[in-house]
């Protein structure tokens, strides 16, 4: 049974026609039987059966296929906010009852519902990993590859494992660039833009080993906002080890003195004699 609220007929009259076969006489869109349709106090009767008080108001039919439809009734249970019974009847050919097959809870448009389920193994996250906590890769990887693999395949040597079962991948080393270029460590972050100068020219930039040494380095100036850490040859800041040439090349830069804006400020009151009220002003006489 496919039946969603989305699905939802309203009924338009709950009167059984005079004709069991006549069609569409009750229910806009695509209508269900005109029996099922009618059969409101049989549903209802069987939602109360299954939930007792916490059957609400009619909501409407959906038809779910020849003879067979679903009546909807608001959920009532506080547990439930934005659900709705459902309860789907049958007609057999040429019989005038109906016949109650299933009884359920459905989730309305406004329904709370539970989180869409997350595999555990993709439950964690960047920046999840606390102190003393144990986050071994699982076997099968691929940010990582067999040492001795690098070694015996086709693809170009990587780089020796040195005593590690396992090497950075191909894969991972591609994830990684993208990963490091894309965030803040490269040329497109304001930091960067601004930049006198690209680390690749800067005399702090150590270079990785290896392929990503080809896009890559290491920041090694106390003085940046990126000490310690990867940027990518084309990041940048204002560091930058020959940046203060261009700084000397633009000139001392003009004093700014903002006219356009005032401040308000509360002056305390000044303290003498009273000023004696003109003539004219003085209160008549009672
Ligand atoms: S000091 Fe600035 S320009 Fe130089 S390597 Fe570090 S981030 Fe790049």
């Amino acid at each position: 049974m496919t039946t969603t609220t989305d699905d939802l007929v309203p009924v338009a009259g709950e009167a059984a026609p005079a004709d069991p076969d006549a069609a569409g006489t009750a229910i806009e869109g695509a209508a269900p039987d005109a029996v099922c349709a009618a059969a409101v106090d049989v549903a209802r009767a069987a939602a109360v059966e299954e939930a007792g008080e916490a059957v609400g108001e009619h909501l409407g039919a959906v038809s779910d296929g020849d003879r067979i439809a679903t009546h909807l009734f608001a959920c009532l249970d506080r547990a439930y906010r934005g659900w709705r019974w459902g309860v789907q009847v049958v007609r057999a050919a040429r019989a005038k009852d109906v016949t109650v097959t299933g009884v359920y809870r459905l989730p309305g448009p406004d329904a709370l519902l539970s989180p869409e389920w997350v595999p555990w193994a993709d439950r964690v996250r960047p920046g999840d990993l606390g102190v003393g906590d144990l986050l071994p890769a699982a076997p099968d990887d691929d940010r990582l590859a067999l040492a001795i693999e690098d070694v015996e395949s086709d693809v170009p040597l990587i780089e020796w494992g040195l005593g590690r079962p396992r090497v950075l991948s191909f894969v991972g080393r591609v994830e990684a660039a993208e990963r490091w270029y894309d965030g803040e460590a490269g040329p497109d972050v304001p930091q960067a833009r601004q930049a006198p100068a690209p680390c690749v020219s800067c005399g702090f930039y150590l270079p990785l080993s290896g392929a990503l040494g080809l896009g890559f380095g290491a920041c090694t100036n106390e003085f940046s906002p990126d000490d310690g850490r990867v940027v990518a040859i084309d990041h940048g800041c204002g560091a930058h080890s020959e940046g203060s040439a261009d700084v000397a090349a633009m000139g001392v830069a003009p004093a700014l003195v903002d006219e356009f804006t005032f401040e308000v400020v509360d002056e305390p009151p000044v303290e003498g004699p009273a000023e004696e009220p003109p003539a004219g002003d003085a209160a008549p006489a009672e």
